[in-house]
């Protein structure tokens, strides 16, 4: 089949979090199978702009807010990534260094994918199927499907993946001055609650919609940031399929960022990772190391990590060490700085996003804590699965769907709320666990041989495209 993701983010060329692991994962693994899966995105000024060769493919202009807007496609000349990348240049408003927190996002979004879709229908390729990732390519099966100057793309079967439904790129009507051509009696369906609402329009327009694991499907339809009753709606056209993870970057037995490779077999190699990650930080190696890694935002549940830690800490005289690494909310950080004195050798925490630093941790820990409210899929859990980390994570989206409890004969320690009395509870089972070293290495060992790479999902994408032609 011939497909054309289409992403705010893509590792490596520009990442916040999962969204960009799994935009440059799965189309190099649907390659594989025999597909041609390729992904556009829009220009940021990143390194791996700066690093790479690049090819103009395309020049046109779109008509937005009734001025003239120039815009270039570009492509990525080696295709070393395992797909083609395109991205798509607009000066002034998508050549920026972040992905996002800019005042205009929602004009530049909105630029971005009205780009995308005079350019698919001015192009040479045919497609099959347009997969768009969350809201910032919402508006494109719409554009696609109910206007009459992209007549040529209506028959384009359209999928829409969710991987964080709780942002929805809402925007009030005056953004329709920048819609081309727009036709009034179109709006309900790009409406909801009285906004434009371009995750909701995608909810409606595109043929199949996704979530990133079956349980974080089933959880919208009572837990959706207000699209609830939609979710109820079109459940038809509904399901989940589990992430999978690049096997070629996140490899312990290759992996060029850690010090010390080691696979299922030399999981001694790992306390050497774990040797170095404690002389960094003046941990004692001897005791269990905690490892959180993510946003530090409400969803992953990091405004109750201070005051845990710090009631596990009281509890257990100290018996643990617990690295952060993360950003986000300020009140969030503030709260996690707080405790750096008063457990000085015992943890640390670090406020930036540090690839390099994630995968050493991903390798030395001895257990990663995830006590998310709303987990999509989850890829940190999956990564400390194949580094032999024991995860302890909250039963939610994808997290109940990819870790078994030890007690139930798994590989992992789990819990049903996100409270502070539920996530010390569950460090004291690691602390507990940790003391048993031949069960530890029983358990690596099982989480280490889980298959959870792109092999089988990328295929039941596949399978979900294929589903809208019959
Ligand atoms: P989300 O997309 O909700 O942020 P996911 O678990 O799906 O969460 O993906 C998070 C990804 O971002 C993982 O690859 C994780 O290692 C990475 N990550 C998050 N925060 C940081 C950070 N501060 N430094 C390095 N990597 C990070």
């Amino acid at each position: 089949m011939e497909i054309l993701h289409v992403s705010a983010e893509c590792y490596p060329v520009a990442k916040v979090g999962g969204l960009a692991d799994v935009v440059g994962s799965l189309p190099k693994y649907q390659n594989k199978i025999g597909h041609h899966a390729q992904v556009v995105m829009p220009m940021y000024r990143t390194i791996f702009l700066q690093e790479n060769q690049w090819d103009v493919v395309h020049k046109g202009a779109i008509s937005f807010g009734g001025s003239n807007l120039e815009f270039t496609v570009i492509k990525e000349r080696s295709d070393a990534l395992g797909f083609n990348l395109y991205c798509i240049d607009i000066y002034g408003l998508l050549d920026r260094e972040k992905i996002y927190g800019y005042d205009d996002d929602n004009q530049r979004f909105l630029a971005f994918q009205i780009a995308v879709v005079e350019w698919i229908s001015k192009w040479q390729q045919k497609l099959d199927v347009v997969h768009v990732h969350d809201y910032h390519a919402g508006l494109i099966p719409f554009f696609m499907r109910h206007y009459y100057d992209y007549k040529n793309l209506s028959k384009i079967r359209t999928l829409l993946t969710i991987h964080n439904a709780q942002y929805q790129g809402w925007m009030d009507w005056s953004f329709t001055k920048f819609f081309p051509s727009w036709d009034n009696w179109k709006a309900g369906l790009i409406e909801w609650n009285s906004q434009i609402n371009p995750l909701a329009a995608a909810i409606k327009c595109a043929d199949k919609v996704n979530t990133v694991s079956p349980t974080y499907m089933k959880e919208l339809m009572y837990n959706a940031n207000g699209l609830e009753p939609l979710f109820e709606y079109e459940k038809g056209k509904c399901s989940g399929i589990i992430n999978g993870i690049d096997y070629e970057v996140w490899n312990p037995e290759t992996d060029p960022l850690i010090s010390d490779n080691f696979n299922i077999d030399s999981i001694k190699a790992k306390q050497k990772n774990k040797f170095n990650l404690c002389k960094d930080f003046g941990f004692d190696v001897e005791l269990p190391l905690i490892i959180f890694i993510g946003r530090l935002v409400g969803e992953k549940a990091a405004d109750l990590l201070a005051e845990a830690i710090s009631r596990a800490f009281e509890e257990t005289d100290k018996k643990f060490n617990f690295l952060m690494l993360g950003s986000g909310e300020v009140f969030i950080e503030q709260q996690l700085k707080n405790i750096n004195e008063r457990w000085f050798g015992y943890y640390h925490s670090r406020f930036e996003y540090n690839e390099r630093l994630s995968h050493q941790m991903y390798a030395g820990a001895d257990f990663l804590l995830m006590p998310s409210r709303v987990e999509p899929c989850g890829l940190n859990q999956l990564y400390s699965l194949r580094y032999g980390t024991i995860p302890i994570v909250r039963r939610t989206g994808g997290l109940n769907d990819t870790v078994v409890d030890v007690g139930d004969n798994g590989y992992g320690i789990c819990f049903n709320n996100a409270t502070i009395d539920d996530i010390v509870y569950s460090v004291h089972r690691a602390i507990h666990l940790y003391q048993n070293k031949p069960m530890v290495e029983n358990v690596r060992k099982k989480m280490m041989t889980i298959n959870n790479s792109w092999e089988k999902s990328a295929q039941d994408y596949i399978e979900l495209y294929q589903s809208i032609y019959r």
